[in-house]
């Protein structure tokens, strides 16, 4: 599965958390896997001795003295595996040195690109149910916390009922930290809740997402507390056009800057191109942000079983900010939209 030949390496050293699931099966937080060829082999500590058993195919190996990494090097020199690949993006530059102290001579350690990410790009049936699952459970908690939804309710409030939903309905966490924001404060594309209290004729932007079996979802939605001025309707509108032709762009062959072109030109003509500070997109799965990047420089080709959001937003300073987002998994013929929330503005 893994390219060694075209790598040039003889084994690949797998230290990033998700990366590590990916190829064993394994959820702990201490891990590293030494792949080769005909072998696949994790390393963890003795925390985690039942769980690797129960979660992991591959052979494991309990570690009780010393490094994970120094015993994946041991393990390595022992199969004489002498072109060692790393993760140049995910290893930490102390484990690096350690390592590279400990090599044994005629050995190398050959940093490599993100390969396995590239490989988690295309989903399998089994993630994409999972992915299925996870939007399905954002949208419920979404569902039911903005029924209740109240003037004078806080942005902490609402973003602690909507993770506490999640987990009723089956999710392990939230896939990142739920942003609210209120009023002027959903032009910060990143908000961070605070006891600011929803008013009357006030915007409401709400950017949440569970965590369900390993896989994420994530979706944002605009609400808003009384009629809605004529401004605000159209900035609602201009986004929610730009978010459908970025969901009319996405089929197999095209390039994710495609995508983030035909969303960011809807903007642009609406006049709020310069209010759009962000790309359109990302893939999503076992993290939050993966491959591809739907922002203008990314020409990685669209292929069925990627699962991405399309997420346009225009934000002005002193005013607030609208975004929109879905779910999205790209099919033979274009993409299903997996996130089942109406794209109306909500008024409350
Ligand atoms: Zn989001
Ligand atoms: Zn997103």
């Amino acid at each position: 599965m893994l390219p060694f030949d075209e790598l040039k390496i003889d084994a690949l050293l797998v230290s990033a958390p998700p990366n590590v699931r990916y190829l064993s099966g394994f959820t702990g937080d201490n891990g590293l896997l030494l792949a080769t060829p005909d072998s696949l082999t994790l390393f963890t500590d003795p925390r985690f001795t039942i769980q690797a058993s129960e979660e992991c195919a591959c052979d494991v190996k309990i570690v009780t003295k010393g490094p994970l990494d120094q015993s994946a090097l041991a393990l390595a020199a022992r199969k004489r595996r002498k072109r060692i690949g790393f993760e140049a993006g995910r290893l930490l530059f102390d484990v690096y040195q350690r390592m590279q102290a400990a090599l044994p001579s005629g050995f190398t350690l050959k940093p490599v690109g993100a390969v396995i990410d590239k490989l988690r790009m295309v989903k399998s049936e089994d993630e994409i149910a999972r992915i299925r699952r996870s939007v399905l459970t954002n949208s419920k908690a979404f569902d039911k916390t903005v029924r209740s939804i109240r003037p004078g309710v806080s942005e902490s409030d609402i973003a602690a009922e909507l993770e506490y939903q999640m987990r009723r309905f089956g999710a392990e966490k939230a896939a990142f930290e739920t942003i609210v924001a209120i009023g002027q404060r959903s032009a910060l594309p990143h908000a961070q809740p605070t006891a600011r209290k929803l008013g009357n004729d006030e915007l409401l932007l709400i950017d949440m997402g569970a965590c369900q079996q390993g896989y994420m979802s994530d979706m944002t939605r605009v609400l808003f507390a009384g009629q809605p001025s004529r401004r605000v309707r159209r900035m609602y509108n201009a986004v929610l056009k730009a978010q459908l032709a970025g969901l009319d762009a996405v089929r197999p062959g095209v390039t994710a800057a495609h995508v983030d072109r035909a969303a960011r030109r809807v903007l642009e003509a609406e006049g709020l191109g310069k209010e759009f500070v962000h790309s359109t997109g990302h893939g999503l799965g076992l993290e939050i942000h993966e491959g591809p990047r739907l922002g203008r420089r990314d020409k990685t080709r669209l292929q069925p079983g990627m699962v991405i959001t399309i997420e346009p937003g225009a934000y002005i300073r002193d005013f607030g900010g609208v975004r929109i987002e879905d779910t999205a998994l790209v099919t033979a013929n274009g993409c299903e939209v997996l996130t089942p929330t109406s794209k109306e503005l909500m008024l409350l």
